[in-house]
């Protein structure tokens, strides 16, 4: 993101966002630690109630394969679990920011919708990135709008009017 590109309001607003993410961040590492919390309670509970009955009658029949698979078969849920809030709480982010913005069918990338700057279609469906896309020019005489991120480098068609207002010549 190129910050010469930016307007004062895209800046507050920019602002505002890094605010309400730093929020979220806070409430998912308060749901993480809830979480935990809950499961430690629950897993110290059940220990107590049932460790002296299971050590004797279950333990036996258990065998260390089996437990070992046990214990990656719960690492594996707590991943899944993981992933499933940071989902929850990162998800709508990039619904969040493409609310701005409006799709152009017909040049395929998506405007603004108040500054009208155009920004790469690829990295905000793909990665919910911002991109804006800036004049480039190709063997002197093909004009293109094209992605800042290096690793996209995606191009959209310039319309004679746009290469005229970009100051090529
Ligand atoms: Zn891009």
């Amino acid at each position: 993101m190129r910050a010469s590109n930016k307007t004062k309001a895209d800046c507050e607003e920019t602002g505002m966002m890094k605010i309400s993410e730093a929020i979220k961040e806070r409430i998912l590492i308060g749901l993480i630690t809830l979480l935990s919390g809950a499961i430690g309670v629950l897993l110290t509970s059940i220990y107590k109630d049932a460790a002296a009955p299971f050590l004797q009658n279950v333990m036996p029949a258990i065998n260390n394969k089996t437990l070992l698979l046990l214990c990656l078969l719960l690492l594996l849920i707590i991943l899944i679990l993981g992933t499933w809030i940071a989902f929850l709480v990162f998800g709508d982010k990039t619904k969040r920011i493409m609310r701005k913005y409006e799709f152009v069918k017909t040049r395929g990338f998506y405007v603004h919708r108040q500054t009208g700057g155009k920004i790469c279609a690829n990295c905000l469906i793909s990665n919910g990135i911002e991109s804006p896309l800036t004049p480039s020019v190709v063997a002197g005489n093909r004009f293109y709008w094209e992605c800042a991120i290096l690793a996209c480098g995606r191009k959209y068609e310039m319309k004679s009017q746009e290469v005229k207002e970009s100051n090529f010549e």
